[in-house]
């Protein structure tokens, strides 16, 4: 069984008391986002009671602490990810930020012709910003194909790659199927054509402690707010050498070194990219949420999760008509299920209303949908605060929902 003890950590999450419809809640929907632990809720409060100040600016105390707070942040994500510079680490409001900001530099370096490779499981997020950039500069956009399992066909992959190939991106983890993707092997083939790779880590992050330096990733994108940190905060990790080609994404304060009316010149890297006032209490947050992990620990968490999918995997397949979309065994806490001839709307709005919180609908990912030829699933996603009676209860609302739908 597993080493952690759930019950203490949970008490550090006040919301995971509460309760829905008079019922206590369950919350399996962390792939969307995580809870946020007192630890956390803390240093903000602490944040806009003692020091609440603009950073990199003045001279005054309270800038000042701000601003080594907020730096130490930066600090603390470099050492948990394995990073080799603060400069190569961005502070953006997030994935969704993160990935657009590499779209629009690749504007100027992408020509008519040239190739872009996008995994067939993606987020909107990490599809949209590319097809725009094919607009803009003529570039075309390929997609690597997946298997009726949703793992990326690895065959398939190697023979898109060309000399054309520019850029390949792809998620670290599938939000809606819960798929790991082989991302070392995808990064090392686009490499051998001299292609650029960049990994959206939204949905790894907070299960996966990636070493980005051995992986030798070129970006790699995260949100806070799926890991235990606010919303509003992620970073872009890009390797100094691409985000020194990159021309800054929106000019402002805090992003120069001189302004003229005739010419501006660029702050320093990370600065460049980070226009204007930031979220730095996010950011400052966002440190104390990797603290508070690292507390607990990656291989713990990594090993009570897969527990509790295996666990939840194995009670929900007992059920009649059940189907699971995303059945890699190398897969994180996420499950998407559907009930025979049952609309998972229907399925969703019955949890809910036992105090269950499930994602339903595409989850931002219409082309997987497509794939399987269905208008969504239901999607329960784990986090290490969720415990087996969780699952039990969810299992007992479904066979319910069943029940009544059918
Ligand atoms: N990519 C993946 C795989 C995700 O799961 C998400 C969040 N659902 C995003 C990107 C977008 O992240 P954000 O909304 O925090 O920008």
């Amino acid at each position: 069984d597993t080493a952690l003890d759930i019950q203490t950590i949970r008490k550090d999450f006040p919301i995971l008391s509460r309760e829905v419809y008079g019922r206590p809640l369950v919350y399996l929907d962390n792939a969307a986002t995580s809870q946020t632990p007192r630890q956390v809720l803390d240093v903000i409060v602490d944040y806009y009671s003692r020091y609440n100040a603009n950073i990199h600016r003045g001279v005054h105390a309270l800038s000042q602490e701000a601003t080594d707070a907020y730096e130490l942040a930066r600090k603390k994500i470099q050492l948990h990810f394995n990073i080799g510079s603060t400069k190569e680490i961005i502070f953006t409001s997030g994935t969704t930020h993160s990935i657009n900001l590499v779209a629009n530099g690749f504007s100027s370096i992408l020509k008519a012709g040239d190739e872009v490779l996008v995994s067939a499981m993606e987020h909107h997020s990490n599809i949209v910003p590319w097809q725009m950039l094919c607009e803009r500069t003529g570039a075309i956009l390929k997609v690597i194909p997946m298997s009726q399992d949703g793992e990326l066909l690895m065959d398939n992959y190697r023979e898109l790659l060309s000399g054309n190939t520019r850029l390949v991106f792809c998620n670290h983890v599938s939000n809606a199927l819960g798929t790991i993707n082989p991302i070392k092997e995808i990064i090392d083939e686009a490499h051998k054509v001299g292609a650029a790779v960049l990994v959206d880590g939204a949905q790894s992050a907070a299960h996966i402690r990636a070493d980005l330096q051995e992986l030798n990733v070129d970006f790699y994108t995260v949100s806070a707010h799926k890991m235990c940190g606010p919303t509003g905060i992620g970073i872009l990790y890009g390797k100094e050498e691409w985000l020194q080609k990159l021309p800054p994404y929106q000019g402002g304060g805090e992003m120069i070194a001189e302004v003229t009316f005739e010419k501006t010149t660029y702050a320093d890297l990370p600065h460049k990219f980070e226009a204007g006032t930031p979220n730095i209490a996010g950011g400052i947050a966002f440190g104390a949420a990797i603290d508070y992990l690292n507390n607990i620990g990656f291989d713990a968490i990594e090993a009570y999760e897969n527990e509790l999918l295996e666990y939840a995997t194995a009670s929900l397949l007992a059920i009649d008509g059940l189907k699971i979309y995303g059945t890699s065994k190398r897969k994180t806490s996420v499950i998407s299920f559907n009930l025979e001839g049952i609309h998972p709307y229907d399925v969703g709005t019955i949890l809910d209303k036992l105090g269950i919180a499930v994602r339903t609908g595409h989850h931002c990912a219409q082309p997987i949908m497509d794939f399987f030829g269905i208008p969504g699933t239901i999607r329960a996603s784990f986090s290490f605060y969720n415990t087996k009676e969780e699952v039990d209860t969810l299992v007992a609302g479904v066979i319910k929902a069943r029940e009544m739908l059918l």
